[in-house]
């Protein structure tokens, strides 16, 4: 899996501690133009983030790329309906040289399974090679592409909506592989705009787990593996 942050808002904590200072400070456009000390700016962020303000994280996004990743994870992905995607065409993209695809490493550690889910793949770019040659289109010919098949997306998502992302996704309740790109995505974020993403995480981190009866009942694990995250600047 690849996840790398292509672009985001410059000065992302400025524009989201200016709309805050907006709504709270009586201060015009010319004033709220000069240059705000940095930290105040963290300390109204703190603040819309202690009091629930959470509109004002709307104005910074942040624009990801990833590949890698397998289309069972991308379907889950566009299922967040606040971010925007790009994602690589099966229609206008033909995969005549094979195409590439994810081994769950529940499969990988078991050899025999291992070796007939890597026949099983190229069974299907056999066939789906033998389709293009019969003269099928590529949108017809991906009907027999597995969800295994790698993808590539381009997403643009808010601070707000990056925030619901990660406590749904950074969950272990969440599935394994976007998991690992929420848990990718959340890295690289802090690292650019901390104060944005402060505690940001999986549910727990906020308090008890709020799964109820499906709690994964390692909040204590998780809190550390989260608090224990490089969030070192690049
Ligand atoms: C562990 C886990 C298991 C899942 N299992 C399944 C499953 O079995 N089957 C399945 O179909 N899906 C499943 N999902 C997907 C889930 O139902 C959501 O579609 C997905 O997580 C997107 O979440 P969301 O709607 O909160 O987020 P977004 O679409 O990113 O929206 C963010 C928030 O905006 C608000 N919002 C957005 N659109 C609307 C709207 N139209 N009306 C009102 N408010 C809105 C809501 O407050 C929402 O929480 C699962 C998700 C997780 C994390």
């Amino acid at each position: 899996m690849f996840v790398s942050l292509l672009t985001y808002t410059p000065e992302a904590e400025r524009v989201v501690a200016t709309a805050a200072r907006l709504c709270y400070a009586e201060v015009d456009c010319r004033a709220l133009k000069q240059r705000s000390n940095p930290e105040d700016d963290l300390k109204m962020i703190e603040k819309v983030l202690a009091i629930g303000h959470h509109g004002v994280l709307e104005h910074a996004v942040f624009t990801f790329v990833t590949e890698g990743v397998s289309r069972a994870l991308t379907h889950q992905l566009v299922r967040h309906r606040l971010a925007s995607f790009a994602q690589q065409s099966q229609r206008y993209v033909a995969f005549d040289g094979g195409f590439a695809y994810e081994t769950p490493e529940s499969i990988a550690a078991r050899p025999e399974l291992a070796a007939r889910y890597a026949e099983t793949m190229r069974h299907l770019a056999d066939f789906y090679a033998d389709l293009r040659q019969a003269g099928i289109a590529a949108e017809d010919a991906r009907f027999i592409l597995p969800n295994a098949a790698h993808s590539r997306l381009l997403m643009t998502m808010n601070a707000r909506e990056l925030r619901h992302f990660f406590r749904l996704r950074c969950c272990n309740r969440a599935q394994w592989e976007i998991r690992t790109l929420a848990t990718a995505m959340l890295v690289e974020v802090c690292k650019v705009a901390p104060a944005l993403f402060k505690n940001a995480g999986p549910g727990c981190l906020a308090g008890s787990c709020p799964e109820g009866a499906m709690s994964c009942g390692q909040a204590a694990a998780v809190r550390r593996k989260f608090t224990d995250l490089d969030h070192s600047p690049t």
